[in-house]
């Protein structure tokens, strides 16, 4: 047996009653199965927070915390971002903001206050010179036209949960943003995804679960947890015709690009 594979998990809602419910089994399975960092992702001021304090208190395994509001919740904060967020966004250990951007998708938000939002996140990013993660569902071109607009944040940023087609991607390549596939890339429908996955240059890839949502084959249907990482490690390394000690390796490098010093 060779080493094991470094595996990350660069999106997971940790601060999620479905996770936070029993995180030390879930954190101590992620750790056995080779994964030896988690990105605990907020969607609103109360997850923040608690993300915050998750990465603290479970620093072996999970290495950062992001803060922001998700686009579904824009509504609830009128397009602007409080003030005690603003604050989070500043402290250790948050290593991104986010998760931000347009769901046009479930327009669970009206869409002047999600693009109001975003804004205020790109904004927010450049202030406290951390990486973007981006949610962008359906809506590519508002969010690409926001981007140039508004300049991208110095550190770049992530389209995470990417589930779109290659053209959706190019521009977002050419920014030099990262491109993040989650378990929908094991989907046996997902074939065209898949196509778009072999044309992103290695050195943009990332994986993560977004757990406790989608989770990958062959544990679709279940809570998604960030052991399940390797699942689309594996497809992403067959997809790229590497081996998956090779893609993790790759993607670890990808990480300390994006990040700086991470682990
Ligand atoms: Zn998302
Ligand atoms: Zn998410």
């Amino acid at each position: 047996m060779g080493i094991a594979p470094k595996l990350f998990d660069t999106h997971c809602h940790l601060a999620m009653p479905e996770l936070r419910e029993d995180l030390d089994s879930v954190l101590d399975r992620a750790y056995l199965e080779g994964v030896k960092g988690v990105l605990a992702v907020a969607s609103n001021e109360e997850d923040s927070l608690i993300s915050i304090d998750i990465a603290k208190n479970y620093s072996e395994v999970v290495w950062g915390a992001s803060v922001g509001i998700h686009p579904h919740e824009a509504e609830r904060y009128s397009g602007k971002i409080p003030l005690d967020l603003q604050d989070q966004a500043e402290r250790n250990p948050v290593v991104a903001v986010g998760e931000t951007g347009l769901d046009y998708y479930y327009d669970n938000s009206p869409r002047e206050l999600q693009r109001e939002l975003f804004v205020a996140h790109i904004g927010l990013a450049k202030q406290v010179e951390k990486p973007l993660i981006m949610h962008i569902r359906d809506a590519f071109g508002d969010a690409y036209a926001i981007l140039r607009e508004e300049g991208l944040p110095q550190k770049g940023g992530i389209v995470h949960c990417f589930s779109g087609t290659y053209d959706d991607v190019k521009k977002a390549l050419d920014m030099g943003l990262y491109i993040s596939f989650s378990g929908i890339l094991t989907f046996p429908k997902a074939s065209e995804l898949r196509e778009a996955a072999k044309k992103i240059p290695v050195d943009r890839l990332l994986c993560e679960t977004d757990a406790p949502y989608l989770a990958p084959v062959p544990k679709r249907g279940k809570r998604n947890e960030p052991s399940f990482v390797k699942y689309v490690y594996e497809v992403l390394a067959s997809v790229k015709g590497v081996t998956v000690e090779g893609m993790a390796e790759q993607i670890y490098l990808n990480i300390k690009t994006l990040f700086g010093g991470v682990v």
